[in-house]
C-alpha cells in the first residue's frame, strides 16, 4: 500500500508579511526565514521519491526485508517544502530505495527542481525507459541519469532479478540516440556498476560491452550494506595490501581502457586498516530525505523496514535508523540546525554515532 504524507507543506515566504491573518505567526515566519538565510549551501540532496520497485535484486534490502518493507511514495507537498533549500543546492538526486520512474509525479518534481535552479539527477534500473519516457526525460532538462548494473549479461539478470541486461543497454543507447537527434548535451549518462566478488573474473569485458551504448561515465561501487550473512562473500574490501594493490591495478587498467573509448571511470577503493574522519556521503554538506519526509545524513541511515538486522564486520547486528526530523512537521533548515543534527555533524570525526562507526563508507579510501 502506498502511504501519503501526514501534514501539509510549509512554504516559506517573507517574514514581513504583516496582514491581520498572519500576525500571530510572525515569530514562526521570522524563524523560518532566518533558518533558511543561515543554512549553508548544500553540495547535494538525495531525495527518495519512492520505495516501490519493479525488481528484486538479491542483495537489495528491499528484497531481504520484503516482509516488513514500507512501500510508499514521496508526496508532492513534502517535495515542495524542499524547494527553498534546493535553490542553493548544487545537485539533487531523485532516488533512494526504489525505482524512481514508478512515481506518478516524477516529471513534475524534475520540473520544479529545475525551476528552483539546481541540477537534477537520478539512478534507475532502466526497465521503464521506453521511447516515450526517454523523449520526456531528454525534454525535461534532467542533468544526469545513471543506470544500475551488477554483472555482465546473464549474471546481471540472475542478480538483479526483474531486470534485463539487454533491455538496460538498449535504454542507454536509446537515450544517447535521442540526445544526438535533439542535439542536446543532457542528461549525461552513466552506469552505476556494483561489483560483486564473484563477478571479478568478468571485469575485462565491461568496457567493451558498454562502450557501444554511448555511456559517458562508469562508476564502480562495491556492496556496502549487507543484509544477510550469505552475502558477506560478495563484499569486496581488500583484506590486505597485496589484495588492495591487485584491485587498484585492475581498476586502473579499466580506467585506461575506458579513457581510450571516451568514458570516464571512477571507483572508490578502501585501503585496509585505515579509517577516515569523513565518508563518501559527505554528511556535513549533503543529506538524504526519505519518501516519508524524514531527514538523515545518508540513504543507509533510513532503510524503510522495521525489526531487521544487517551484517557488520561479519556479525549480524540489529539495524537502527538515524533520522533528525520530518519535513512534514518542520522546515528542512530548522531540522538541519536542530541540536541533535548539529551534534551528529560535530562529533562525526571524533565520536561518530554507532551506525557510522563501522560503516565501510567511513574507511580511508583511494578514489579514482
Ligand atoms: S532496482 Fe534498486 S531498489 Fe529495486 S530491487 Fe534492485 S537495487 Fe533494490
Ligand atoms: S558513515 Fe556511513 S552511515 Fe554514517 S553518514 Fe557516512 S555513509 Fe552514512
Amino acid at each position: 500500500m502506498v502511504k501519503r504524507s501526514r501534514c501539509t507543506g510549509n512554504g516559506i515566504s517573507s517574514p514581513y508579511d504583516t496582514n491581520e491573518a498572519s500576525r500571530p505567526l510572525l515569530g514562526g515566519r521570522f524563524k523560518s526565514w532566518w533558518d533558511l538565510q543561515t543554512m549553508p549551501p548544500l553540495d547535494w540532496m538525495q531525495i527518495e521519491v519512492t520505495t516501490r520497485c519493479n525488481a528484486s535484486c538479491l542483495y537489495c534490502p528491499r528484497t531481504t526485508y520484503r516482509h516488513s518493507w514500507d512501500s510508499r511514495d514521496l508526496s508532492l507537498e513534502n517535495f515542495k517544502t524542499l524547494l527553498p533549500v534546493m535553490a542553493d543546492t548544487k545537485m539533487i538526486h531523485l532516488q533512494g530505495w526504489g525505482e524512481p520512474f514508478l512515481h506518478p509525479h516524477l516529471f513534475e518534481m524534475i520540473a520544479l527542481a529545475k525551476k528552483a535552479g539546481c541540477k537534477v539527477g537520478t539512478t534507475t534500473n532502466g526497465m521503464l525507459l521506453d521511447r516515450d519516457i526517454i523523449g520526456r526525460l531528454v525534454q525535461s532538462g534532467m542533468d544526469h541519469v545513471a543506470f544500475s548494473l551488477t554483472g555482465i549479461g546473464e549474471k546481471n539478470d540472475l542478480t538483479r532479478q526483474g531486470t534485463n541486461y539487454a533491455r538496460v543497454l538498449q535504454a542507454i543507447s536509446g537515450l544517447a540516440e535521442k540526445k544526438r537527434a535533439l542535439r542536446v548535451e543532457t542528461p549525461t549518462i552513466s552506469v552505476a556498476y556494483l561489483l560483486l566478488r564473484s563477478h571479478l573474473p568478468d571485469m575485462d569485458k565491461l568496457i567493451a560491452e558498454l562502450a557501444p551504448t554511448g555511456v559517458q561515465q562508469v562508476v564502480i561501487s562495491t556492496l556496502d550494506f549487507i543484509t544477510q550473512k550469505d552475502l558477506w562473500n560478495e563484499h569486496l574490501y581488500p583484506e590486505n595490501k597485496p589484495e588492495y594493490r591487485k584491485l587498484k591495478n585492475l581498476y586502473e587498467e579499466l580506467r585506461q581502457e575506458a579513457a581510450q573509448k571516451g568514458i570516464d571511470l571512477h571507483y572508490n577503493l578502501v585501503l585496509p586498516g585505515t579509517e577516515s574522519g569523513s565518508c563518501t556521503e559527505n554528511p556535513r554538506r549533503a543529506l538524504f530525505v526519505s519518501s516519508d519526509g524524514y531527514v538523515s545524513p545518508c540513504v543507509f541511515a533510513n532503510i524503510p523496514a522495521a525489526g531487521v538486522s544487517h551484517v557488520v564486520g561479519k556479525e549480524e547486528s540489529g539495524y537502527t535508523k538515524l533520522t533528525f526530523g520530518c519535513v512534514a512537521e518542520e522546515s528542512l533548515p530548522a531540522i538541519w540546525k536542530n541540536r541533535r543534527y548539529r551534534g551528529f555533524r560535530k562529533s562525526f570525526e571524533s565520536r561518530p554515532y554507532p551506525l557510522c562507526r563501522k560503516c565501510p563508507k567511513r574507511c580511508g579510501a583511494s578514489t579514482g
